[in-house]
């Protein structure tokens, strides 16, 4: 057995990852006087968060008339009618309050000429319950509103007293021999010390996988450390098929293009010039939903008119638009444009791809955040002591495509809501659990077999060939020939992380070492993904399987639970929930409203 020294924390909540969610979860818990820690891989405010762009969505009705109701509709045709509606109908329903807390704790907003919150239009956003035009709904700082709110959101946590430890690494969640969460094991990276925090509650914000696969627009961190503890605690994940493509990420580095620079009125082309999106959603055009554009870039490159040496990408078009709305709406992206794609976007289209942007799916949970595990006696019985929120969590608003702008308003409404819960289940009086030795032992073998792991696979080999592999198999088409192979492939490559070789064996400072924990929690994340997608025969969202064309609602309207031990992953089924938190007689959406139909732009 590996022995090794640690240092215990004891909290009331313990907050993993300090991206919007975890940020959001970290305030609302200490504002209630609860003592919380909130620990960070990377210094808070470098969370994926940072990057976002486009910004927030919210019925607030600034620039025209717009509902709650409208959003919950668009939210629910939105996620092909995978999500579960009770959350759906708390993230609508609580959005405008999220955002005005958000304003007022300081987030500077883009304004209109009389002060209002500036929206613009996004993907997938309407009006009338899809009958109308597109809705102006995104709040925005600009191209910077993840800057902004995380940066708010620090300040904020800090003035609440929240406690940070910054740049240790979470290795393995506390459980209980009775199935209880009580508390994380960390390894600090600047000096090499190991840490054990026990607490009342432990919340997940650890973000998505998007590093599973070769193109992404996420961040290097983005490796699905929640997931993967949750997996290794012998818990499911939900729903992981469904992976977005962003329509727009620049052809080579993947860096993203906000969808807002289409909102502000740029456009696509493929090789004859033509406005091709104009044939496929002639209603929406190129504000049509993600997967959907993405597909359509797809087909317009496999027939022949994609554009540049090797017709593989298309152009993106901004230089129609005013100079100065340019600079003051969409200033990063003109900067990105620059680096990443040598473009002058004033003068020039921006060469760009579908690429990896988004998990739908994550860790199972109720609309409180509080971590469901379907494959327990009672499926729908909470793990105590455990929540998740965030891209890593599945609550499930996104369902199996979410549109933009709704995650960073999923990060605030659901980080506030297990804020909200903690305040009422977490027992102030009552002692914090002791730590549980045998859970803390065996994550210190784990860690320690893998620093002095000397096999034949460097780290940095088996993630590229886990990352082509997903990229290959689990893309915007897939097949039942695509999808068998790829589980194959995907199996094989798991198998392989018995026999990886890891350099450095020192502990400060090791990112060999750090980079092998990723890929050790990037794998159950990418099995799971091939795994449920190779058994989901029908096209629902972002999983366009063309063998299988058309959405089978008789028997596929279910969320696929993954349950990943080691190279195996072993399926089920949860229903969706289908029936809304309010009545109509009390200003709830009808059931006939959101009842299922063709998904058409
Ligand atoms: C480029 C880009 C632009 C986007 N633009 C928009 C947009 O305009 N609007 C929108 O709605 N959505 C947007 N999205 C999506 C949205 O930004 C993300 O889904 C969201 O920011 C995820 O937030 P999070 O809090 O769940 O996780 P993250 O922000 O990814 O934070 C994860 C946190 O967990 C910590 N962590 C992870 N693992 C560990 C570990 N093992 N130990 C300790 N800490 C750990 C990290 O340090 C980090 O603090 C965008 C995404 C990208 C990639």
């Amino acid at each position: 057995m590996a022995e090794y020294e640690y240092e215990t924390h004891d909290y009331d909540c313990v907050v993993v990852g300090a991206g919007g969610a975890g940020l959001r979860a970290t305030l609302g818990m200490a504002e209630q006087g609860l003592r919380t820690a909130c620990i960070s891989k990377v210094f808070p405010t470098r969370s994926h968060t940072v990057a976002a762009q486009g910004g927030i969505a919210a019925s607030l009705g600034n620039m025209g008339p717009d509902s709650w109701q409208w959003h919950m509709y668009d939210t629910v045709k939105g996620s092909d009618w995978l999500g579960d509606t009770d959350a759906m109908e708390y993230l609508a329903r609580e959005a405008p309050k999220a955002v005005y807390e958000l304003e007022h704790y300081g987030v500077p907003f883009s304004r209109t000429e009389e002060g209002k919150i500036y929206q613009r239009p996004f993907g997938g956003h309407t009006t009338e319950f899809g009958e109308g035009p597109a809705v102006q709904r995104t709040c925005a700082a600009a191209d910077r509103t993840g800057h902004a709110i995380l940066h708010t959101l620090y300040g904020q946590s800090l003035k609440q007293q929240a406690e940070f430890y910054i740049e240790y690494f979470a290795i393995d969640l506390i459980m209980s021999d009775d199935g209880v969460c009580t508390g994380v094991v960390c390894w600090k990276l600047d000096d090499g010390t190991m840490h054990v925090f026990n607490a009342k509650m432990v919340v997940l914000a650890t973000g998505g996988y998007g590093r599973a696969y070769f193109s992404a627009t996420s961040a290097h961190t983005c490796t699905g450390d929640g997931g993967g503890m949750v997996a290794r605690a012998g818990l499911p994940l939900q729903d992981m098929e469904f992976v977005q493509f962003h329509p727009t990420g620049i052809y080579g580095s993947g860096c993203l293009i906000t969808e807002g620079a289409r909102g502000e009125g740029g456009y696509l082309t493929n090789s004859e010039g033509e406005r091709f999106m104009e044939r496929y959603a002639p209603n929406y055009k190129d504000l049509a939903p993600r997967d959907y554009v993405s597909r359509c870039m797809t087909m317009e490159i496999r027939e022949g008119r994609g554009v540049g040496a090797g017709a593989d990408h298309i152009h993106l078009n901004l230089n129609h638009l005013p100079k100065e709305a340019l600079a003051e709406r969409l200033p990063g992206i003109s900067e990105s444009a620059k680096i990443f794609a040598g473009v002058d976007v004033t003068k020039e289209p921006i060469p760009v791809l579908p690429t990896v942007h988004y998990n739908m799916g994550g860790i199972p949970t109720n609309y409180f955040g509080e971590v469901l595990n379907p494959t327990a006696k009672d499926p729908n019985a909470v793990v105590p002591g455990l929540m998740a929120v965030g891209e890593a969590g599945c609550a499930s608003v996104h369902g199996a495509n979410r549109l933009g702008s709704n995650s960073l308003i999923d990060l605030v409404v659901f980080g506030r809501a297990a804020a909200i819960r903690a305040g009422t289940v977490v027992d102030r009086n009552a002692a914090i659990p002791s730590t549980h030795k045998p859970s803390v032992d065996k994550a210190f073998d784990r860690f320690d077999t893998v620093r002095h792991a000397n096999g034949a696979n460097p780290t940095a080999d088996l993630r590229l060939e886990m990352q082509k592999a997903m990229q290959e198999d689990a893309a915007v088409f897939r097949t039942d020939k695509t999808l068998k192979e790829g589980v194959e492939k995907m199996t094989a490559i798991a198998g392989k992380m018995d026999d990886i070789h890891v350099t450095d064996r020192s502990l400060v400072w090791n990112s060999d070492l750090m980079e092998t924990l990723e890929l050790g929690n990037l794998m159950p994340n990418a099995l799971a993904t091939i795994v449920g997608a190779e058994a989901r025969k029908e096209s629902r969202g972002a999983h366009a399987h063309e063998d299988y064309s058309t959405r089978d609602d008789e028997n596929w309207r279910v969320h696929t639970i993954a349950r990943v031990d080691g190279a195996k992953v072993e399926l089920s089924h949860r229903p969706v929930i289908t029936t809304p938190l309010s009545k109509e007689k009390d200003g709830g959406i009808s059931l006939k409203k959101i009842a299922p139909k063709e998904r058409t732009f």
